[in-house]
């Protein structure tokens, strides 16, 4: 019965609440595993009362609680999160003993547990993932530990104080994301050398800066306001050509940054965005502005949502330029 389902307080985490209170009033009082009543396979992210056998894996593969940091979370809104079924606890449940109850989870995991489903748009994914990260405790502490924003950077050997090209992390075309970007996984997944799973470099959306994604804009110097990327309809602009198409320079990244996660929010663009995005700069000609906008218009996909296709109709396209330009 719902009454007896044994769970975090806020539903998302374990809390001091959920320590401190000890007795009857425990959090844990009405379950003998000495755990919530749900877990969640660490296979298939199929969830169930915790311990027993996973009913899609089966053999010794069991429910277990997903130990975030020093907090355990909420199962049962993980499974709800992830749209998954969730086995019923039978009252008269008995237990496998055999495995350790909690099973230690990292952000990239829980990726790996939103990417499982492979029937889902990118769209859709993003959102499952925004909701599972909104579930995490906000102390640092919690968090896996703090990462170098290059994968497998050490300082001693990178020689560089400044992330080099071929660790810059931006849409293969370099000018927006394709299924040739989403298609690959592990090492050849173009995210693979970014441990922000997102592009190097962003785009901030009050001055048009661009510069290391998710890092305070070097102008507006106001908190929040960082470095993001763009959307347009369902794909990432790449920044660094943004960039490039508005006469901008980018800030660099570092190659020893710090990353904190909190994965990057993608800030969604349209056209007329754009066009704000050429008129920032007040000191520029009408000539000039009209190249800038074409440049930046040319970037962006035909096939995505309509968008552009419906502006080509309305009179606004650029005409066509050469890609021999190098970004
Ligand atoms: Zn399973
Ligand atoms: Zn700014």
């Amino acid at each position: 019965m719902d009454e007896d389902v044994v769970r975090p307080s806020n539903h998302q985490y374990t809390t001091k609440e959920d320590r401190v209170e000890r007795g009857y009033n425990n959090w844990l009082y009405k379950s003998n595993a000495g755990h919530q009543t749900y877990g969640t396979c660490d296979i298939c992210f199929d969830s169930g009362p915790v311990m027993t056998i996973c009913r899609k894996c089966e053999h010794d593969q069991v429910y277990q609680v997903f130990q975030f940091g020093e907090v355990e979370l909420d199962s049962t809104t993980l499974a709800n999160i992830l749209e998954r079924g969730l086995k019923v606890q039978y009252a008269c449940q008995q237990y496998n003993w055999e495995r350790a109850p909690t099973r230690p989870v990292t952000v990239k995991f829980l990726q790996v547990a939103v990417g499982y489903a492979r029937i889902l748009t990118e769209e859709k994914r993003e959102q499952m993932f925004n909701n599972l990260y909104d579930m995490l405790p906000p102390d640092p502490r919690c968090w896996s530990t703090k990462k170098y924003i290059i994968r497998d950077y050490h300082p001693s050997t990178y020689e560089s104080e400044y992330i080099k090209d071929k660790d810059v992390v931006r849409p293969f075309n370099h000018k927006y994301t394709t299924s040739k970007d989403w298609g690959n996984r592990g090492v050849d997944h173009w995210l693979y050398r970014s441990m922000a799973m997102h592009q190097t470099y962003g785009t901030c959306d009050t001055c048009f800066d661009s510069g290391p994604v998710m890092a305070e804009c070097r102008f507006c110097n106001k908190e929040e306001q960082v470095y993001q990327v763009f959307m347009f309809g369902n794909v990432e602009l790449d920044s660094s050509t943004f960039a490039k198409r508005l006469g901008r320079e980018v800030l660099q990244q570092e190659a020893n940054r710090e990353f904190y996660w909190k994965p990057p929010k993608a800030r969604s663009v349209t056209v007329p965005f754009l066009q704000t995005a050429v008129g920032f700069d007040r000191s520029i000609t009408e000539k000039e502005r009209e190249v800038f906008f074409n440049n930046l218009y040319e970037m962006l996909p035909t096939d995505t949502l309509g968008n552009k296709a419906l502006v080509e109709e309305e009179g606004m396209g650029s005409e066509k330029e050469s890609d021999s330009e190098d970004e």
